[in-house]
């Protein structure tokens, strides 16, 4: 609690009592906090590849650039750092894009098959890298829905491209969308990947938050990813629910309010 007392003065100047105002300051305290601690993983996440890069730079510097086989490796982490860099300030801007929520959504009628054929085509490489083989089912008496496609289209890449970065070569892929009992639009992802461990599952939305950093960073992986399509599912009015288990795998499904063209959630 802040406290502010006031005197309360008599006409003689003396003072009669006071005003003690009490205000609760949890809320506004903790999201000081989020907000130091977003500002602490951020400038951690970003002096990382600067670090790298700088070290680097400097290598080649003193030498390593007559030694091409060596210029070339040090060359190529160099740019690999970058992208991790702009992969990084790209998510950074979705997020703070969608933090001002679903004014700013642009809904238009969507055909959900074509939408998701088209994720699965965005990875198609990838997914042949891999070997991982995908499904995609749609259920008839749903195969529209009224939604901010460029959003939606961002959540679908930050999932399927984590069932892809955490699915081991050969593994499988389901995508299905259908209206469920609630009257909601559910869009599942399924894969048969390393799965995320128990322990972890209730922080795994949170910014940063990832079960094993090295291999996230190994993938190209930000730690934003899920955040960020937790913020735009929660524009649509929407929610999202991810179920896993260690070495069997994850479904991450997408609850998303049928809305009739040209409205918006209740
Ligand atoms: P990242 O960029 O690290 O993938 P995300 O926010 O997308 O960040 O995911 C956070 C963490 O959740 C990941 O680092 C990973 O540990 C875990 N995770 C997400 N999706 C899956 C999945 N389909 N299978 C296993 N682990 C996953």
């Amino acid at each position: 609690f802040r406290v502010t007392l006031t005197p309360i003065r008599r006409r003689d100047k003396g003072v009669a009592g006071a005003i003690a105002v009490l205000q609760d300051v949890t809320e506004m305290e903790k999201l000081e906090q989020s907000r130091r601690e977003f500002v602490a993983n951020v400038s951690h996440e970003l002096r990382t590849p600067l670090t790298t890069i700088k070290s680097y730079a400097e290598a080649l510097d003193d030498g390593a650039l007559d030694e091409p086989p060596l210029a070339d490796r040090f060359v190529g982490v160099i740019r690999s750092e970058t992208e991790r860099m702009i992969r990084l300030v790209t998510d950074l801007l979705h997020l703070s894009r969608f933090d001002s929520r679903r004014n700013q959504l642009r809904r238009q009628n969507t055909d959900l098959s074509e939408m998701l054929e088209e994720v699965v085509d965005r990875f198609s490489f990838q997914l042949r890298q891999k070997a991982i083989t995908v499904s995609v089912k749609v259920e008839n008496k749903q195969n529209t829905a009224w939604l901010d496609r460029d959003g939606i289209d961002q959540v679908l890449d930050n999932l399927v491209s984590n069932a892809i970065k955490y699915t081991l070569d050969g593994g499988s892929i389901d995508i299905s969308a259908k209206s469920n009992e609630t009257g909601q639009l559910a869009i599942a992802i399924k894969d048969t990947g390393i799965g995320i461990p128990k322990k972890d599952l209730n922080r795994i939305f949170e910014r940063f938050y990832r079960v094993d950093k090295a291999r996230s960073r190994n993938m190209g992986g930000t730690g934003l990813g899920l955040s960020i399509a937790r913020e735009i599912v929660r524009a649509h009015g929407g929610s999202i629910t991810l179920e896993s288990e260690s070495n069997v795998g994850t479904v991450v499904t997408v609850l998303l309010p049928i809305v009739q063209e040209g409205g918006e959630p209740a």
